[in-house]
């Protein structure tokens, strides 16, 4: 954190002062094309902000944690599972994420998805689906046909 009150957007998902990192270490979790950044996150806030790009055709992890997510949509088109619901999501909309539920973000393939992500800073880390876990989520076509493990 550059320790400025006032960072000014450069462009649509871009903020001076704020890096642009890797969403997860490389080979730590299957995911597609996404990228990290830290907007907001000091000790005294309790949260981190955060802003995910996901590239077109790209996809977050799978996943499931104790920790909640509140998302909302900030740029671009895609698709989210929220536990068995699968849903298209735009600019503005809003994704909740219980605790324990899987989740994953999809973009379009022609446009990249833009999201914010707030999280609690001290978190657990998120777990990833076994065979078995898999295998109930597979039990739902729609919901089949949207994972990328
Ligand atoms: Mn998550």
């Amino acid at each position: 954190m550059s320790g400025k009150a006032i960072r000014q957007a450069i462009d649509a998902g871009r903020w001076e002062g704020v890096e642009i990192h890797a969403y997860k270490p490389e080979g730590s979790a299957p995911f597609r094309d996404v990228t990290r950044q830290v907007l907001f996150s000091r000790p005294d806030l309790g949260c981190d902000w955060r802003y995910f790009e996901v590239g077109a055709g790209g996809h977050s992890t799978l996943e499931r944690h104790a920790h909640v997510h509140a998302v909302m949509v900030l740029r671009g088109r895609g698709a989210c599972l929220v536990g068995s619901e699968v849903r298209a999501v735009g600019p503005h909309d809003l994704v909740e994420i219980a605790p324990w539920t899987w989740h994953q973000f999809r973009a379009s393939e022609a446009e990249p998805l833009g999201f914010l992500c707030l999280v609690n800073a001290e978190r657990d880390r998120p777990v990833l689906p076994s065979a078995d876990d898999l295998k109930g989520l597979r039990a739902d076509p729609k919901v089949a046909a949207f994972i990328r493990p």
